[in-house]
């Protein structure tokens, strides 16, 4: 297994790390302290192919892998961790779950206008009262005709307003998880709407709030995957998702170490051997991010391995974040190192919480245990 980058990867790197530095990074101050969408930069992405990153070349995508995907989203996140959320939502976990499970209608007729970047995509799971527990879920999906009728409030939705395409996951019938079943939902689809946009602490150019759904007429086509087979196209999703996440808390940690390096003490012997800590972790953290995305690429068992890498790249991010800022108690509001701080805490929450992340590790280590002495 080869973990370092070789040289089609690394210019893959230079060329996405040029467009971040020209494009993206000058609009990062602003579009935090504004809390505006980053428009030039998420055009950009999607001129560049970026938005389509993980969409086969059939599609209109670059037909990239998992590893260049985790690559990228580093890159971004290094420049503005809003702009790689919403490249990173839009890519991976509402656009792959028609990649898997879309039929061959669904997959020519919202896979291109996403490669494209023309279509934004959003991915909608938590509800107010269902979030960690996702599979407790209320939001339904009753059948009218040979369609469907969505009614429910998701929040916390990434994307949010500005998306033409949203995976909604609701109840068909049933208990838990067995009775969920994902759709897609047109953007402008009549009787959903937008409600409560939050005013977050950090990632305040990616919009995120409530997606109401008051009366959501749907064709049949819309059912994404089997009937009652929704928590498995979620929970899919959210393994690569996770790799991607990986990726902007590594964007993260790198920037924050950067300005680290920037500071009068950083050569003092004790600053400097924290920054060599955190740079062994960031490293260690790209080394868990890239193992995952092998496996990923490869077709073999991942969920473990992402979850590691989520787990261990975002507390990395919160942490070098907060050992910088120790380390430069004259940080401003609004330089780079303030707003790593306060954009490095929503990825220990998102894409399961990093309780969640030790969960799924210690099933799986507890299972391959009984497995071994069973
Ligand atoms: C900025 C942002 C963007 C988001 N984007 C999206 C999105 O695009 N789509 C989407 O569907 N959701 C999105 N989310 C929602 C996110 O996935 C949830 O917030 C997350 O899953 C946690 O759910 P919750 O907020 O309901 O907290 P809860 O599930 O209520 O958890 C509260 C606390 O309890 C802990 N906890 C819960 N259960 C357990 C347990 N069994 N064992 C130990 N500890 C536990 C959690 O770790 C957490 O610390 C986003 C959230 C944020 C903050």
């Amino acid at each position: 297994m080869r973990l370092e980058l070789d040289g089609d990867r690394r210019r893959f790197r230079e060329w996405v790390r040029e467009f971040a530095a020209a494009v993206v990074a000058p609009q990062a101050a602003d579009v935090d302290s504004r809390h505006r969408f980053p428009e030039e930069s998420i055009r950009g992405a999607g001129e560049l192919g970026l938005m389509g990153l993980l969409v086969p070349p059939e599609y209109g995508g670059a037909g990239r892998d998992h590893l260049d995907f985790v690559v990228c989203v580093e890159e971004l996140a290094r420049a503005c961790a809003s702009t790689a959320v919403i490249v990173d939502v839009h890519a991976s976990v509402a656009t792959e779950p028609i990649l898997f499970f879309g039929t061959a209608e669904q997959r020519r007729r919202w896979l291109p206008s996403l490669a494209r970047g023309e279509v934004l995509g959003a991915f909608a799971l938590t509800e107010p009262q269902s979030g960690s527990d996702a599979a407790a879920l209320r939001t339904r999906a009753e059948r009218r005709g040979d369609g469907w009728v969505l009614r429910g409030t998701k929040v916390f939705i990434t994307n949010v307003g500005r998306a033409g395409l949203y995976v909604v996951f609701a109840r068909t019938g049933g208990e838990r998880a067995a009775g969920i079943s994902a759709f897609l939902v047109p953007g402008d689809a009549p009787g959903m709407r937008v409600g409560q946009v939050f005013d977050k602490m950090g990632l305040n150019g990616s919009p995120t709030g409530e997606l109401v759904l008051e009366e959501v007429a749907l064709g049949p086509d819309a059912l994404l995957g089997e009937e009652g087979k929704g928590f498995q196209v979620a929970m899919r999703a959210l393994d690569s998702g996770r790799i991607g996440i990986s990726g902007q808390a590594l964007g993260i940690a790198a920037a924050a170490l950067e300005a680290g390096l920037q500071l009068p003490c950083a050569a003092e012997q004790g600053s400097s051997f924290e920054l060599a800590d955190m740079a062994t972790r960031l490293e260690a953290g790209r080394l868990l991010a890239r193992h995952a995305a092998w496996l990923c690429d490869r077709g073999l068992p991942f969920t473990r391995e992402a979850s590691m890498a989520k787990l261990f790249c975002t507390d990395t991010a919160m942490d070098v974040a907060s050992g910088v800022l120790a380390l430069a108690p004259q940080a401003t509001e609004g330089s780079v190192l303030e707003r790593c701080f306060r954009d490095a805490k929503a990825l220990q929450i998102y894409e399961g919480s990093n309780q969640i992340q030790r969960m799924v590790i210690a099933r799986r280590l507890l299972g391959e245990r009984s497995r071994v002495s069973g």
